[in-house]
């Protein structure tokens, strides 16, 4: 059985996050969407509204279950018996960080792997910050995320 762990701060889920969870499900056993507390990032919503918001979208996919974990995603992993870490990719910005992010797990936990999946052509424009500031000034994000994060923006 192949678990894999897709970690994020998911401020907000967007339809990009959910693409890259149900690709990854029909390739493995189970994915678990991680959300992470990210206290040092400060993100926008509170750690239980993400929670909630991922919760609720989710809870409708077969092979993808929710759950949250603090401190370093490595020994989160461990905890879970899962060796691989699930990352998405939207382009060159991306690219830089998760190389160097993927690498210092990768010497935290040898026998941890990030694996990449490249977001979707329709999907790969959306981030959660360009959400948080179309809901901001009143425009209409539904386009964008999920119906359970549409109407928390609102
Ligand atoms: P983090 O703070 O850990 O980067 P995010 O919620 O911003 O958390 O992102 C989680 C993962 O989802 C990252 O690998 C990120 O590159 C990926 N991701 C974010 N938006 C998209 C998208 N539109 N399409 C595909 N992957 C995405």
């Amino acid at each position: 059985m192949t678990v894999v762990i897709y970690p994020g701060t998911f401020d907000p889920l967007t339809n990009g996050h959910m693409d890259i969870a149900e690709r990854a499900a029909h390739l493995f056993d189970e994915v678990i969407v991680a959300v992470a507390k990210s206290a040092g990032k400060s993100p926008q919503f509170s750690f239980e509204d993400r929670l909630a918001m991922c919760e609720e979208t989710f809870s409708v996919f077969n092979k993808v279950s929710v759950d949250s974990f603090d401190g370093l995603l490595v020994d989160y992993a461990k905890s879970k018996s899962a060796k691989i870490i699930l990352r998405g990719l939207r382009g060159a910005t991306d690219l830089d960080f998760e190389f160097q992010l993927s690498g210092m797990n990768k010497t935290l936990s040898p026998t941890c792997e990030t694996l990449f999946i490249k977001a979707s052509d329709t999907t790969s424009s959306i981030s959660s910050s360009i959400v948080r500031e179309i809901a901001a000034m009143g425009g209409d994000v539904s386009l964008f995320v999920p119906p359970a994060v549409a109407m928390r923006l609102k």
